[in-house]
């Protein structure tokens, strides 16, 4: 194999009951994006043996995919669903997400509409899917009318480092909550947070929270917690090295070298999902020390400097995600996020589970 990714089982199970404990709360791991890219089958299963009941996707397939491989639990889809799709593959153990007053229309046209569970959405300042509160009374008469199978009510923080804001779109959430129930004569499972809210604010868990982030190794908060594990190695191999003198050109782009360097060629790039941003600030693990990425990183390749690292030749191993060089430090320094370097990374690069 010349790359592949390791996960490692423990910590996900470390990083698990301690979200648990911290919180005190149920969880709903999210397990959207094939795990934000860890591969959502082994780790559901992983996840229902230390005791997960529900999970949560954000499209249809991705549930569906699930069902189809043994989880029995059930699966809160966030997203967009196709009519024709839901038509064809509805299932009882998913949940739907009701978002809008023009989707709730459209899914009554169609004919398993008072089959499907559904959880409501509320928009409380994020403005990406949610009812408004201008929309309850419709909704809830449409409900009412059409006899709708509704279990549960939730809406999302958009920034839980800001104290005030979350608070706000707490309290917001509780309020509307309340008036649907009181309009629908029914209480309803609630949940609001996330792993950055299960961390910091144990008062807003509700009935569960919803995680993603936590489980798979990144930081939730900009302050690091040292109880969430790195759950992720992307490991490869040095496939040649080469001595070069000062003077010569290096990559596409012929970036000409400063002094004698030695450097070694990885079978990483792009198409396997490794960040092409990160071409100018990047580095690597060889021996446990770092070395830079040199030049524009290749479609199938980059080219590390090794100058300063002994005892190396064709063979030996790279990590180029993992501890000493993790999903945030690439996100940094390539100007995007920690969840983006690891969703990212390509189907084709086997994961292997310890
Ligand atoms: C992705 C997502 C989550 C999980 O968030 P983390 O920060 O990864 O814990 C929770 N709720 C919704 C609606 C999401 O889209």
């Amino acid at each position: 194999m010349e790359n592949w990714l390791e996960i490692d089982l423990n910590k996900l199970k470390s990083n698990y009951e301690y979200i648990k404990k911290i919180s005190g709360s149920n969880l709903c791991p999210v397990v959207k994006a094939n795990a934000y890219g860890l591969g959502s089958i082994r780790i559901a299963k992983e996840l229902v043996e230390l005791g997960a009941n529900i999970f949560a996707v954000a499209f249809l397939d991705e549930a569906i995919l699930l069902r189809e491989n043994g989880i029995e639990k059930d699966i809160l889809v966030f997203n967009y669903v196709d009519l024709e799709e839901l038509s064809e593959k509805y299932n009882e153990k998913i949940i739907l997400t009701l978002f809008s007053l023009e989707q709730l229309k459209n899914i009554l046209n169609i004919r398993i509409a008072s089959k499907i569970r559904f959880h409501i959405k509320i928009n409380t300042g994020m403005n990406r899917l949610g009812f408004d509160e201008k929309d309850i009374d419709e909704l809830c008469y449409l409900i009412k009318k059409y006899n709708l199978k509704v279990e549960g009510i939730y809406s999302h923080f958009s920034d839980v480092e800001d104290e005030n804001f979350t608070r706000k779109q707490y309290m917001e959430f509780i309020r509307v909550s309340e008036i649907i129930e009181e309009k629908l004569s029914k209480n309803f499972v609630k949940h609001i947070s996330n792993s950055a809210g299960a961390l910091k604010y144990k008062e807003f868990n509700l009935d569960f929270i919803r995680c993603g982030m936590g489980l798979y190794g990144l930081q939730p908060l900009k302050v690091k917690d040292e109880n969430i594990s790195n759950v992720l190695s992307w490991k490869s191999k040095i496939s040649d090295l080469r001595n070069l003198s000062k003077g010569e050109r290096i990559s596409y782009g012929n970036e000409e070298i400063e002094e004698d360097k030695k450097i070694a060629i990885v079978p990483i790039g792009y198409s396997h999902g490794y960040i092409f941003q990160n071409s100018k600030n990047g580095y690597v693990i060889i021996n446990g020390l770092k070395a830079n990425i040199l030049g524009n990183i290749f479609m199938d390749q980059m080219i590390v400097d090794v100058t300063e690292i002994e005892g190396i030749s064709i063979g030996h191993e790279v990590v180029v995600l993992g501890d000493g060089v993790e999903a945030e430090e690439i996100g940094k320094s390539s100007n995007t996020i920690a969840d983006d370097v690891i969703s990212k990374i390509s189907l084709r690069v086997k994961r292997i589970y310890k």
